[in-house]
């Protein structure tokens, strides 16, 4: 049985302001009490859901920022974890770096433990940008990172940047781009437009200098073409590789394929159940300590939330939906119902592509994603 695997590291140097993902600032002995309850966590699981001999094709430490975590707990987690586990030989290995807790030290253990791909939270490569998002780290730490010798040694480097940042221009975000796309490590880049969420600082406060509508739409068609004139293809709504770097990770979850995560706030699916361990670290550990489960929240995926999952997953991307896998796996039509007439008037607008048995957005459709799939679902 083949197995993608998820560590959620919850622990940040500080929090962001735009930032609703659960972490906590760092401690050290609150970190060392989670990974040996992350270890606790696998052994169990291995146990009680027969896991002990699944093949892990993919491992992704997110968070949070995994590279905050010191030597010796990388250490612990490569001994006391991931030696447990039945590595595929091709494994794809990805860890999440802050360039304010990359050090050419953990970089030099990683390569030893394994690790095939790191990827870069840079953001923007503009100070004013990066202190207004409340980021740690300066455009010069990021670039001292990607500039370092032990990255170079990675199988895959990637970066994630945003856009539609406060007091962001169309001109400050192509100066990013061109950073980016100068430092020759990178074969991986992921692009998101600010989000801006209730329970965040951003979404507390009463007014940000957002960029307009037209000035975000200039900054999407700006990437998409810069992306493609480095040689970087486009394979899902805000990813995009060079030729044999798309994360295989991020497939899985589109593909709606088996993962485990570990670690508080992460979520497994193993068809058609999924779960959810607890979103707090201290109640994670205290839980673990005492021999009892983290989960905090069970369901069972249906036919009906199957399908809007996978129209809301596939079509975010570039290969797009296939229509027979998803009558195969939901018991439903896709070009059938309510969706037939949705369907008919986005490829009237040249927003969709139908090449049976695939439906995929179109440069344009990519644009109004949300606004399509919401009409779908
Ligand atoms: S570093 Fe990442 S996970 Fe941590 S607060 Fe910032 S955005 Fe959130």
């Amino acid at each position: 049985m083949n197995l993608s695997l998820y560590i959620h590291v919850p622990f940040c140097a500080k929090k962001c302001n735009y930032c609703d993902f659960y972490s906590v600032p760092y401690s050290e002995p609150l970190a060392e009490e989670f990974v040996s309850a992350l270890c606790e966590e696998w052994r169990i699981l291995s146990e009680d859901a027969g896991l002990r001999d699944a093949t892990v094709t993919t491992v992704f430490f997110g968070g949070g920022t995994p590279s905050i975590l010191s030597i010796g707990q990388w250490q612990t987690l490569s001994e006391s974890l991931l030696r447990h586990m039945n590595l595929a030989p091709d494994v794809e290995w990805t860890i999440e770096c802050n360039p304010d807790s990359f050090t050419e030290e953990k970089a030099g253990l990683w390569l030893s433990m394994g690790v095939t791909r790191l990827t870069f939270g840079v953001q923007s490569f503009n100070n004013g940008e990066l202190r207004d998002l409340g980021r740690p780290h300066s455009a010069q730490q990021a670039l001292a990172a990607l500039a370092s010798p032990a990255v170079e040694q990675f199988k895959s480097v990637g970066l994630d940047l945003m856009y539609g940042l406060p007091h962001q221009t169309l001109e400050s975000f192509r100066s990013t781009l061109f950073t980016a796309f100068s430092a020759p490590v990178i074969r991986h880049l992921s692009a998101y437009e600010l989000t801006i969420c209730k329970n965040t600082p951003f979404g507390r406060r009463h007014k940000l200098p957002l960029p307009g509508e037209n000035a975000v739409v200039g900054m999407a068609r700006l990437l998409f073409r810069t992306c493609r004139k480095n040689g970087f293809e486009r394979y899902e709504i805000s990813n995009f590789a060079r030729s044999g770097h798309k994360c295989f990770h991020n497939e899985a979850y589109w593909n709606h394929s088996r993962y485990i995560g570990l670690g508080p706030a992460a979520h497994s699916y193993v068809h058609p159940n999924r779960w959810a361990n607890v979103s707090d670290v201290g109640r994670y550990v205290s839980r673990l300590a005492a021999g009892s489960s983290p989960i905090d929240f069970k369901e069972t995926i249906g036919g009906e939330q199957l399908a809007s999952e996978m129209i809301l997953l596939r079509l975010r991307t570039t290969e797009g939906l296939d229509e027979n896998r998803f009558a195969q796996a939901t018991g439903r039509e896709f070009y059938a119902g309510k969706r037939r007439q949705v369907l008919d008037n986005v490829r009237e607008r040249r927003q969709i592509d139908y090449r049976k048995p695939l439906w995929a957005l179109t440069e344009d459709g990519m644009l109004v994603a949300d606004a399509i799939i919401r009409d779908l679902v």
